[in-house]
């Protein structure tokens, strides 16, 4: 059943019957209503938290065709794809449009039978197309990623400057920029280049508490990744591993597929036609491992994420936040792990000192990777340190879903333990690694110590009392603390920082995290409670095939959110299917029968 209009003009109405929600989520109905009724404004969502509704029910709702403006054309095909089996007549316009396709799509928006369409900026900055959308009733605009606007962002994108044209010459027509980053600069500067500086800014919550957030000193990142892998095993989905550099991304896909998963390599150096496929291969619903850089993600919307794991230490909570916000986007639970070294924190640093930027940038940028560090090293609730990076403060101590809340670690009064690194490596000349202060502190006569007569010097054996473990925990929390650099530029070598001189000359007490054995306490519920029901497994099944046979994402279908509550409650009849979250009008006349008969058998 196309989406003839019925509705219009009641989204609530529009919500139910063509996306099959019985209700808008958060700040989405106030937006919805704005927009419907002709307002601009910024959306502040975190990713999966429901901002494609916020644009397209209102552009569903008024007359004509709303405009989305797109960065990526996998976003714009994936969100085509989902909107066509809604019944709502939706297209794209990029660059990688055949000819005759784009004839047909400038066709049916002449006709005004298009409601929404996307298009890539320079697309839709052609001289030729705002002409024609002139010509035409426009519904909106809404600017997606918006932050592709800014500077200050990590992903600016020049085309996006354009945008400010819209407000000029389609002033009476509403425009909605919505993004997942909250960065107060940034978010002023979409505001000022595309004319929202009078228009409301709606920031949507931004906890997703479904993911368990963790992070975790790299020992071993095969080990640690092996584990999780272990965990996570037997649940369906897919999985994403960020890495720091393009080498590393093909590494880990490597010693992955040795260990017999099916992983994938990506980042921006790789060909075009690889980049292709394995953004297909993760588009369809395969149950990947992506080891991507952060050149994978924009335009992701697979919902069935079940995990993200960093090997590198973020620039930002707001890139991590962004990352890691794309798994579980169905609301099942998902799980985030972050794995950083000391090094991680000097490297980063020292990218930010030797940069070209400006010193305000790199205040910034500093600002930043400190938040970032706090997190990694908190020793309360992560993600309470987390959300207020995005303004919000939350009411309890402790979120139940991280790490810290499951196994609050122990502080200790680690001043000794610190004066004695800090000696060792002041005492060795600031000329090598941790590895090696390590070694003197336990008074190893290792090669090396004993070509530089290390083992004559009085904190040879100092630290012997304590394993390996506990000795390279405080080097990285002195890091940490700014009292140890590592000189990342040369050979590693541990040199003393700036507070590394009151510590030794016990003028400030040093507070350590005590590391413990992880996992404790209760493992996270990893599986959706679906996984493992035969009925579930079926219609994940018939989905498959179905998939196949359209040559579409098997979640543009239906969800596994929306199969396991199927699955839960076996409905007999249309009427009963129809109540389930997100079985819509289209998706029950389409798939409805369908879905009765694998229940039935
Ligand atoms: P974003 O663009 O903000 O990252 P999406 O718009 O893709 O997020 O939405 C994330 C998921 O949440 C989608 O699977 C969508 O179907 C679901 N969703 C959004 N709004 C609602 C709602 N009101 N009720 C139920 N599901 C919703
Ligand atoms: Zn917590």
């Amino acid at each position: 059943m196309p989406y003839d209009g019925r509705f219009a003009g009641d989204p609530l109405q529009v919500l139910n019957a063509v996306f099959g929600h019985p209700g808008f989520r958060g700040r989405q109905e106030e937006v919805v209503r704005h927009v419907a009724g002709g307002g601009s404004g910024l959306v502040l969502m975190p990713t999966g938290g429901g901002k494609s509704l916020c644009y397209q029910v209102p552009a569903l709702c008024r007359d004509g065709v709303g405009v989305v403006v797109s960065p990526l054309i996998a976003l714009m095909e994936d969100q085509v794809a989902a909107l066509r089996q809604q019944g709502v007549a939706a297209a794209a316009l990029h660059s990688d449009l055949p000819e005759g396709e784009a004839r047909g799509v400038f066709r049916d928006l002449h006709d005004g039978t298009l409601k929404l369409l996307y298009v890539s900026p320079e697309r839709l900055l052609l001289e030729s197309m705002l002409n024609r959308l002139e010509q035409l009733p426009v519904a909106l605009f809404a600017i997606d990623e918006a932050h592709c606007v800014s500077q200050w962002g990590h992903h600016f994108r020049p085309e996006y400057r354009g945008l400010g044209v819209l407000s000029e010459r389609f002033g009476r027509t509403p425009r909605l920029a919505l993004t997942a980053t909250a960065d107060a600069r940034t978010v002023e500067d979409i505001r000022a280049q595309l004319g929202l500086r009078d228009d409301p800014v709606f920031r949507g919550g931004f906890d997703r508490p479904n993911i368990r957030i963790e992070a975790a000193p790299r020992e071993s990142e095969r080990a640690q990744l092996r584990a999780l892998l272990k965990e996570q095993a037997g649940t369906p989905g897919a999985g994403i591993v960020y890495c720091g550099t393009r080498a590393r991304t093909e590494k880990t896909a490597e010693a992955l597929r040795a260990d017999g998963f099916d992983a994938l390599a990506f980042h921006a150096g790789m060909d075009a036609e690889a980049k292709r496929d394995a953004h297909r291969r993760f588009a369809r619903g395969d149950e990947v491992i992506m080891c991507a850089t952060i050149a994978f993600g924009m335009g992701i919307d697979r919902p069935d994420v079940r995990w993200v794991c960093h090997l590198d230490l973020p620039r930002s909570p707001e890139s991590w936040y962004q990352e890691i916000g794309r798994a579980g986007r169905d609301g099942l639970p998902a799980r985030a792990l972050l794995l950083y070294g000391a090094n991680d924190i000097a490297l980063a640093r020292h990218r930010i000192e030797e940069s070209p930027a400006a010193p305000e940038q790199k205040r910034i940028e500093r600002q930043r990777l400190d938040a970032m560090t706090a997190i990694a090293e908190a020793p309360a609730c992560r993600r309470k340190l987390l959300l207020r990076c995005f303004g919000e403060d939350t009411e309890s101590e402790n979120c139940g879903n991280c790490d810290v809340c499951h196994a609050p670690p122990k502080l200790f009064d680690g001043t000794v333990a610190a004066q004695k690194l800090l000696s060792a490596a002041y005492r060795t000349g600031q000329r090598f690694g941790v590895l090696h202060l390590v070694d003197v502190l336990r008074g190893r006569l290792t090669e090396k110590v004993a070509q530089f007569s290390h083992d004559r010097l009085p904190t040879f054996g100092i630290g012997k009392d304590e394993p390996d473990g506990f000795w390279r925990s405080v080097a990285r929390q002195l890091v940490a603390q700014g009292a140890l650099d590592v000189a990342v530029e040369n050979h590693g070598e541990v040199v003393l920082a700036e507070e590394a001189r009151p510590i030794l000359k016990g003028e400030r007490k040093v507070m350590l995290r005590e590391e413990i054995a992880k996992p404790a306490g209760p493992k996270a519920r990893v599986t959706p409670a679906a996984s493992g029901d035969p009925l579930f497994e079926k219609l994940r099944e018939w989905r498959r095939t179905e998939a196949q046979g359209q040559a579409v994402p098997p979640y543009v279908i239906f969800h596994d959110k929306t199969l396991a509550e199927i699955a839960a409650a076996k409905p007999r009849t249309l009427d009963q299917l129809a109540a389930i979250n997100g079985v819509g009008g289209s998706k029950l006349q389409r798939y409805g029968a369908a879905v009765l008969r694998v229940i039935a058998a």
